[in-house]
């Protein structure tokens, strides 16, 4: 079953006095479900047990009210109350025979504390980091760092009450305590928490200690720490304090999970970071510690997984994305089934909806967060009783995976697709710069179709609504997709700006296409503020045009703060020679130029150019919905019924084509109350109720 090459990936490893059963450590990582909605938490990581993750953490788990990281919802350890949840989790992950970890965190100076709106304190008098606050955090004098260290004692004692296997001691992503003294940056203590590393690392040494004399053998005692900040001398580098602090603890925790800091380092995307990309910063610490050592980077396939721990890079494969991704990846492995891995794709669509506090939904997967209100398993389908004929227009993600489920689910399908390629936007898009792996959206699910003798798929077949109805399916998917719009109609303009000469605004599409404007420069105006706009600008670049990306917001790719890359894309395009120009709309397009006003309304640039690219909006292309008259009276034909899903029916994410074409079939022949609320809810308990 099982290749023997990746035997290795299944040998138990011993963590100080527990032993996971495997290498894949599922590290915490935040989802947005968190305290706030703690049943959808607690099966999204019993999913990820079931399917094989060794170890299975919580998230980010602050353990006294001066850490308090509102809007953000990760989980609490503050009094008994927060035990019932998390005891729940662990509960959850040992009926699969993993264990469970909890990661003991304080934000310090990292958050404003706006819910408990306790002073936050820190290693000195600084103001918040957390999103500019006018807030400060004070320094913790002696006795609020024996409080601390009482807090966290008290913490690590309710963890091991609960049942929880490991405990980490959290000192990563420059966002805990412990880290906050040890970056010189953040102390500049003259007590003996400051000033030398010795005493920069005197809190976390201590934290360690101390968690290991309250929690003696009875869990792992393991710590997390960035090695390095990507940041230069000016912060923490790999090749001097971080070696020498790992150096100096060496030998005191059971685990060593190194990172690089911050989170967006940390989590970086698959734009601008490859699979394994930490390992250049995080090699060195097996050479500096004979315990076990833990790295995250993307890694997907068993056989980078492998080679990471064959050349002594680490022991256990940590990952967070890849475990969202693809819950059963270890199981697959162990199956000797690694062609029906879903692999990440590196978009952080996953961190974007936790950075705005909201359930983290996967681009991949579209049962994460699903696992518990909907019951919607990344791997089972009820199989239908009576499997009737499913016909989809358009593979694009939508009808890939519409097709996939539909597949999946036993019905008989037939996916027709007008062009010769299949996966819609996806393969389009993946050919520009640094988007390949996006790919892995149409390859994971043209594989899994390719496996299905109930699935038949047409390719070069655009269909018209008289063929649809000779078809004679039962129920019909339209999934034919969007059009980005060329009048430049968004966000901003809420009408068609005026082009006099010249040949107007071009598409993404027309680019995407192999359209070019004329030789000379060219302006991108970007009113979508995610990625589209920044890497037309890197194409356009690298094929040597002069390049403007103009745009309304206060910064290029603004929607990008979320994903973690806005920093880097900026980086990019600087790099690339862009030049940028925000809080700018344009107001006209003319033969050779285009006229931008800035945001307080003034008229005030005219950019010589030879093409505009407006990147703004998009239309669905429902042209056979409306030649089917939207459903209505097609009961003749045979059609029970008749939908729109993914862009076609609204123009939106790739995340949100995939999770309707799977909506799609879970609601197919299903009643669905349109009136009522479609998933279960969390409900706070009323007191006195
Ligand atoms: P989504 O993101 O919703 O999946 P895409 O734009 O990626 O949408 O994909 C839509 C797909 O539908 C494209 O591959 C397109 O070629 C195909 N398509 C559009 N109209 C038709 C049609 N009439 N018949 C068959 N396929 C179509
Ligand atoms: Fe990977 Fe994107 Fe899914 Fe996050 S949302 S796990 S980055 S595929």
């Amino acid at each position: 079953m099982r290749d023997a090459r990746h035997d290795v990936l299944f040998e138990p490893v011993a963590i100080g006095p527990v032993t996971a059963p495997n290498r894949f450590y599922q590290v915490p990582h935040c989802n947005g479900m968190g305290r706030m909605f703690p049943n959808a938490m607690i099966a999204m990581r019993e999913t990820k047990a079931e399917g094989g993750w060794g170890i299975v953490f919580t998230e980010q788990c602050d353990f006294h009210a001066t850490s308090d990281i509102q809007p953000y919802t990760e989980t609490n350890l503050w009094d008994d109350g927060d035990e019932i949840y998390l005891g729940r989790m662990a509960e959850a992950v040992h009926r699969h025979g993993s264990l469970a970890g909890i990661e003991l965190a304080h934000a310090g100076q990292d958050t404003g504390n706006l819910y408990s709106r306790e002073v936050p304190i820190g290693p000195a008098h600084r103001p918040v980091s957390a999103l500019n606050h006018p807030i400060q955090a004070r320094a913790m004098d002696l006795s609020d760092i024996i409080d601390y260290r009482r807090w966290h004692r008290r913490a690590a004692l309710r963890a091991r009450d609960m049942g929880f296997d490991i405990v980490m001691v959290y000192a990563g992503h420059n966002n805990t305590v412990p880290g906050q003294f040890f970056y010189k940056r953040h102390n500049d203590r003259s007590d003996a928490y400051g000033g030398s590393l010795e005493n920069r690392l005197r809190l976390f040494r201590e934290l360690i200690e101390d968690t290991r004399e309250a929690v003696g053998d009875t869990m792992a005692v393991v710590v997390r720490m960035a090695v390095d900040e990507l940041m230069g001398p000016d912060g923490l580098e790999w090749h001097n304090e971080g070696r020498e602090a790992i150096e100096m603890l060496a030998e005191l925790p059971d685990l060593w999970d190194v990172t690089i800091g911050n989170w967006a380092n940390d989590s970086q995307t698959s734009r601008f970071a490859p699979e394994g990309f930490q390992e250049d910063y995080v090699a060195f610490v097996k050479k500096v510690t004979s315990k076990p050592v833990a790295v995250v980077g993307r890694y997907t396939s068993p056989d980078a997984m492998v080679s990471a721990i064959r050349r002594g890079v680490t022991d256990l494969i940590g990952a967070a994305r890849p475990s969202i991704a693809d819950p059963f990846l270890p199981r697959k492995i162990e199956e000797g089934r690694t062609d029906d891995i879903r692999e990440c794709i590196g978009c952080n669509i996953c961190a974007a909806w936790n950075n705005l506090s909201a359930p983290s939904r996967c681009t991949q997967n579209p049962t994460f967060g699903e696992e518990w209100r909907k019951s919607w398993h990344p791997e089972r389908m009820a199989p239908v009783s009576a499997p009737s004929h499913v016909l989809i227009v358009g593979a694009g993600p939508a009808g890939l995976e519409a097709a996939r489920t539909a597949g999946l689910a036993g019905f008989r399908v037939t996916l027709a697709e007008a062009s010769n390629d299949l996966g819609g936007r996806v393969t389009r898009e993946a050919r520009l710069p640094g988007l390949s792996a996006w790919g892995r959206v149409r390859d994971y699910r043209t594989g899994q179709i390719a496996k299905m003798t109930n699935v038949e798929v047409f390719r070069g077949s655009r269909l018209g609504a008289a063929d649809i109805l000779e078809l004679g399916a039962e129920h019909v998917a339209l999934a034919t997709g969007a059009t980005w719009r060329g009048d430049g109609v968004g966000r901003t303009l809420r009408s068609a700006v005026p082009v006099t000469g010249g040949s107007g605004l071009l598409t993404p599409d027309d680019i995407m296409e192999g359209h070019r404007p004329p030789d000379g420069p060219v302006v991108i105006f970007d009113d979508d503020g995610y990625y589209m706009a920044s890497v037309l600008a890197e194409l356009m670049a690298a094929e040597g045009r002069e390049t403007w990306l103009v745009t309304p917001a206060v910064v290029v790719a603004p929607w990008s703060e979320y994903t973690l890359e806005q920093h880097v894309i900026e980086q990019r395009l600087a790099d690339l020679g862009v030049r940028m120009l925000v809080r700018h709309t344009i107001v006209s397009v003319d033969e050779g130029e285009v006229v931008t006003r800035d945001g307080l309304g003034r008229c005030d640039r005219r950019i010589a150019c030879a093409g505009v690219i407006g990147v703004t909006a998009r239309i669905p292309d429902d042209d056979l919905w409306l030649a089917l008259n939207g459903g209505v009276e097609l009961e003749g034909a045979g059609i029970r019924s008749l939908q729109r899903i993914g862009d076609c029916y609204g123009p939106g994410l790739i995340a949100a084509a995939v999770y309707q074409g799977h909506k799609y079939v879970r609601e197919l022949g299903e009643p669905v109350d349109g009136d009522g609320v479609p998933f279960l809810r969390e409900r706070h308990v009323i007191e006195g109720s």
